[in-house]
């Protein structure tokens, strides 16, 4: 039987850590040699935020530049891995709920921003699954459950995004979080920890702090499919365990 993949939820912040060696972008590289090697990433970006489900089934998906006022430096980065046709529709196949293939999108900085970082040979094959802007909490969540099997056949649950996300209130200059950043933060991180799942889901449950942590969901959601697609016996590690520029948290999940 091949060896389980993980399941990984990384905190992307800035796009700027593509480029940039900082601690958190640091511990990408690390991580990515600690972990064993997929044969696919099938990744949930925060910034695929769609009415519907979508996926990408394209053998070589666009990679799309979609962030705005960063330095050229950004822009000139070619991250540029094969796509995975066969597992797409496998995960479509999967899912009990309806699917579209669109290839109009691609690896977007969610995406390459980190993975630049952990697999710079852009060797490893990636397909892109949007975030439904329609659906549930319960519904992110189960569709991690559906696409867990794939774990078994070589690909990587990969989400992209960050627990805390309110970009109206960054501080370029602030290096930790706000209190109500650190608080909500912290919350979730207790819910993983102890297999609360449900208050996880539920993150209303988290008191006042919640909604100052985010507006819409994009950037939390992507969370709820690494949950989904975990399992009781993964191993989970917290990394990048802070928030950064007042309003966003770094915090990442590697259940393998
Ligand atoms: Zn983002």
């Amino acid at each position: 039987m091949s060896k389980q993949m993980p399941a990984l939820f990384i905190g992307h912040g800035s796009p700027m850590n593509a480029i940039e060696d900082n601690e958190y972008s640091n511990i990408w590289s690390e991580i990515s040699k600690q972990i064993a090697k997929p044969e696919a990433i099938l990744s949930v970006s925060a910034h695929w935020f769609t009415r519907g489900s979508k996926i990408t089934d394209s053998p070589k998906p666009n990679v799309v530049y979609d962030m705005y006022g960063f330095p050229d430096a950004l822009y000139n980065v070619i991250y540029q891995p094969d796509g995975a046709p066969n597992l797409a529709h496998e995960a479509i196949s999967l899912i009990g709920s309806k699917v579209d293939v669109d290839n109009s999108w691609g690896i977007d900085h969610g995406t390459w921003s980190v993975l630049c970082r952990m697999y710079p040979e852009a060797d490893v094959p990636v397909f892109q699954l949007s975030v439904d802007a329609n659906a549930s909490a319960e519904t992110h969540f189960r569709i991690g459950q559906e696409i867990a099997s794939l774990r078994n056949k070589g690909v990587m649950i990969f989400g992209s995004g960050n627990v805390v996300h309110n970009l109206s209130r960054v501080s370029w200059d602030m290096d930790g979080g706000y209190p109500w950043a650190t608080e909500f933060d912290n919350y979730i991180k207790e819910k993983i920890l102890s297999g609360e799942y449900d208050d996880v889901i539920n993150y209303d449950r988290a008191g006042p702090s919640r909604k100052l942590a985010f507006h819409t969901p994009d950037h939390f959601n992507p969370l709820l499919y690494v949950l989904g697609a975990s399992n009781k016996n993964d191993k989970l590690t917290v990394f990048n365990d802070s928030c950064t520029l007042g309003s966003l948290s770094m915090t990442s999940y590697l259940f393998e």
